[in-house]
């Protein structure tokens, strides 16, 4: 794992939420993006190396719909950046952890990602995320 690429943050309203971690943060978002595959809305904001993720539910349907819905507004995963990510999907497998999704899907910000369900590692919500820019 190369780092963490981001935390992701339930957030029950995006516009309010981007301002409260615009004084939080001391920066604005840098870009609003909508991922129809997991029904959300998402902004962006830059800690050095790292991000945050706010994450809106766009319709009830939304897994962030119902994360809020039974634990309120708050962290809801964290993402580690990989090199390879079917290699470290096996990696992880084959140490008992649970792929939500078997194949990589289209993520935000321009990545594959496959989320590891909580109850496999400690009660985090784990995402892996690649670059697609990186790969060949
Ligand atoms: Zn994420």
């Amino acid at each position: 794992m190369i780092r963490i690429d981001h935390i992701g943050i339930a957030v029950r309203e995006l516009g309010t939420s981007n301002e409260l971690f615009h004084k939080l943060l001391g920066e604005a978002h840098y870009k609003i993006e909508a991922v129809e595959s997991e029904h959300v809305s998402t902004s962006f904001f830059k800690i050095g190396e790292s991000k945050i993720e706010l994450l809106e539910a766009s319709d009830p349907e939304s897994p962030i719909a119902k994360f809020i819905e039974k634990r309120g507004e708050g962290i809801h995963h964290i993402a580690f950046e990989v090199e390879d990510i079917l290699a470290e999907i096996k990696r992880l497998e084959a140490d008992g952890f649970v792929p939500l999704n078997r194949e990589p899907k289209r993520g935000a910000d321009n990545k594959l990602v496959v989320f590891f369900h909580p109850k496999s590692s400690g009660g985090v919500l784990v995402e892996l995320c690649q670059s697609l820019e990186t790969m060949d």
